[in-house]
């Protein structure tokens, strides 16, 4: 579903990204781990057509990408940022910020759409009519994911979705998204810079630090402590760390 070879990203002198090739087929969940600025952000927005100034080779659903995306791919690829209020408008409802997916793509029956999108992430009615202010840290990433959702895209990219969200609540939103994934058989990429994390909902995993993608591993070589690259080894450790503490 989602090919990306030989990746090259540069900000000016910067070489954040170097020579990054991976595959997700459909329905699987990729997990791309590694420390803060490794360059797994800039990977996972520019499949989004978020950064224009790369080189290399990436296709959705067999179809190559240019510098621009056409309103078609967002109907496929659909992106849940970590920041839920920085990324949701804050003089909007959660009403009109499900609605506004519908609206581009001219998808009738948003009533309904609305409705079981907010079901789907378990919003209560109620918070339809709400501002973001006024729903927990929680429930505004539920909302970001609902409006993800929304117009049935097949391609879920996720950055940190559960980074900013109190420690009590991240595992109830990892939940769901494992969930959501498995009921509309989506194909996803999530960035994390914790193991655990990707670990706990993805069946392969690159690791990432300075740009390049250092090691490659299946949920039974991590299991099975086969990971060799010493990034990957300090990666265990400090999820580890983070459990017993
Ligand atoms: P990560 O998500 O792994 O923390 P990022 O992809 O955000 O890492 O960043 C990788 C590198 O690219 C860092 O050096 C960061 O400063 C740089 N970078 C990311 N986005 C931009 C941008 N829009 N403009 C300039 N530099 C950027
Ligand atoms: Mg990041």
């Amino acid at each position: 579903m989602i090919q990306v070879r030989n990746l090259d990203v540069r900000f000016g002198p910067n070489h954040a990204v170097r020579n990054v090739s991976l595959h997700v087929a459909r329905g699987e969940t990729f997990g791309l781990v590694g420390e803060s600025g490794s360059g797994k952000s800039t990977v996972l927005r520019t499949i989004a057509g978020l950064i224009e100034s790369w080189d290399g080779a990436m296709m959705v659903d067999n179809i190559p990408l240019g510098r621009r995306r056409d309103r078609a791919f967002f109907r496929t690829v659909q992106m849940v940022f970590q920041d839920p209020y920085g990324s949701l408008h804050p003089r909007q409802t959660v009403d009109r910020i499900l609605s506004e997916p519908l609206a581009v793509h001219a998808i009738p029956d948003a009533e309904r759409r609305i409705a079981r999108a907010l079901d789907e992430v378990a919003l209560p009615r109620a918070a339809r009519f709400r501002y973001p202010h006024q729903l927990s840290g929680g429930q505004r990433q539920r909302v970001a994911i609902a409006r993800a959702l929304v117009a049935d895209p097949r391609v879920l990219l996720l950055d940190e979705p559960t980074s900013a969200l109190d420690v009590s609540v991240q595992a109830e939103v990892l939940n769901l998204l494992s969930d959501l994934r498995a009921a509309r058989g989506l194909t996803c990429i999530l960035v994390s810079h914790n193991l655990a994390v990707v670990a706990h909902l993805c069946g392969r995993l690159a690791v990432m630090q300075g740009g390049q993608i250092v090691e490659e591993l299946d949920e039974a070589a991590l299991r099975e402590g086969r990971a060799v690259h010493p990034h990957t080894q300090e990666l265990i450790r400090l999820s580890r760390d983070l459990e017993e503490a």
